[in-house]
């Protein structure tokens, strides 16, 4: 592996003080955290850039403040990360780091040290995630610039779904779609998924290798997914983030007939249907008036009809692909919720725990309409097919993905 920089030898903490990249088209998600602890001790979001607005919000040591970045780049948003590690004190001790890339394709089953032929991998994949891969790369092109001594790590979105069978993975469509494109289910949200599994058999207190669990990412993007045994063995989103359930503003699934009816009728192009269906479908769709799920319960309590019917649908669709993923399994021994949906709608939680009665599922009311805003546990009644709500943090995933590869690698050459 060479190419990139090995973590400095005089870190102090451990050297475990990991910086987290999560670098869109115009904006870069930052944190710095230490993996042991869990500390976090700068994080924030730096957004618009490339347009006149950009502004970077950055919280040091728990004080917020806000930045101009006026005409700012990925390389000016940086510049404000290392300008607050000085300030901390720590930008010597920040030996690696992590990046999330959304498409690692079939070649990233895991984490990998950025070297040059790891980001032709990723440029490889740009394809399939035109999107997001380019704004990763070159992301991660002005970090390595900006953090020449770190160690950087490519953590992917679809790398803990790669353990999936091919019996869940392919689509029915002619073989060499799949052989000559690579069109087959992918699946994201995998750092989620893997983290709250984990959290998930810590809080029943049995082995994660023993447990068939449901996990289900309920946040602006939703997904659901299948672990067994801790390994991905099925999810709902497919070759790109646009497959499964009812999210903020994507469809999910569809009749792939849609398109092409659609078009004609519509006078409408193959792009402007796949935009409408991102970006105006969804909860936003259905309602008529938000993609929130916080907005939309407070306008169904005032009797707002397309807001109760969308929620009607989210919920359907969702109980509908839980059951399945029990399906891919065979048995199932927990729902887990996670995400800003998952994490803090008990009217979401409730109405998808009635439905999966046909599960062994029931919810405990008092518990689920504790577990909101940071509050996490066992939401199901006694004796009922367990259920939790479980905080994911993915930015902790990540930077402990980080420092796993890097201590692997330091072993191997040791
Ligand atoms: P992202 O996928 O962008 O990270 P989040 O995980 O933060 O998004 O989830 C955003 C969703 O969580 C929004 O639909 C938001 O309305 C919903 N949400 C946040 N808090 C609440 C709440 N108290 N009740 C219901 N929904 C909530």
């Amino acid at each position: 592996m060479g190419g990139a920089a090995r973590p400095r030898a005089h870190c102090q903490n451990g050297g475990m003080w990991t910086l987290v990249l999560n670098c869109g088209s115009s904006s870069v998600k930052f944190a710095l955290l230490d993996v042991q602890g869990g500390q976090v001790r700068l994080s924030g979001l730096a957004e618009r850039l490339g347009s006149a607005g950009a502004s970077a919000r950055v919280e040091v040591d728990g004080a917020r403040r806000a930045v101009d970045l006026a005409g700012g780049s990925y390389a000016e948003a940086f510049a404000v990360i290392a300008g607050a590690l000085d300030e901390l004190g720590v930008r010597e001790q920040v030996g690696a780091v992590g990046h999330r890339v959304v498409h690692g394709g079939e070649r990233f089953s895991a984490p990998a040290l950025i070297t040059p032929e790891v980001l032709a991998g990723i440029r490889a994949c740009v394809p399939l995630a035109p999107l997001h891969n380019p704004a990763n790369i070159a992301g991660i092109e002005a970090a390595q610039a900006a953090f020449p001594e770190a160690a950087h790590v490519a953590v992917f979105d679809t790398a803990f779904h790669q353990s999936m069978p091919e019996v869940a993975f392919r689509y029915a469509v002619p073989g060499d779609w799949y052989r000559q494109h690579g069109v087959r289910r992918y699946g994201f949200h995998g750092t989620s998924h893997a983290f709250v599994a984990a959290r998930a058999a810590d809080a029943l207190g049995r082995p994660l290798s023993e447990l068939n669990l449901v996990t289900a990412h309920l946040g602006n993007g939703c997904s659901v997914c299948a672990v067994q045994g801790g390994r991905s063995v099925d999810t709902s989103m497919g070759l790109t983030p646009l497959e499964g359930l009812v999210m903020g503003t994507r469809s999910g699934d569809v009749d792939p007939g849609l398109h092409d009816y659609i078009a004609r009728q519509a006078g409408l192009s193959l792009s402007e249907v796949t935009a409408a269906l991102n970006r105006e479908s969804g909860l936003l769709g259905l309602s008529g008036l938000s993609n929130d799920m916080r907005e939309l319960e407070e306008a169904a309590g005032r009797g707002h009809a397309g807001v109760r019917l969308a929620l009607d649908v989210f919920v359907h669709r969702l109980a509908k692909q839980m059951a399945g993923m029990a399906a891919a399994m065979g048995r199932v021994d927990g729902l887990v919720f996670t995400g800003g949906i998952g994490e803090n709608s008990a009217f979401v939680r409730g109405a998808v725990l009635s439905k999966l009665a046909v599960l062994g599922a029931q919810v405990d009311e008092a518990a689920n309409e504790a577990a909101v805003r940071g509050q996490s546990g066992v939401i199901s009644a006694p004796g009922a097919l367990a259920a939790l709500v479980v905080n994911t943090n993915e930015e902790l995933m990540i930077a402990q993905q980080t420092q796993a590869l890097l201590a692997e690698q330091k072993g191997v050459q040791a």
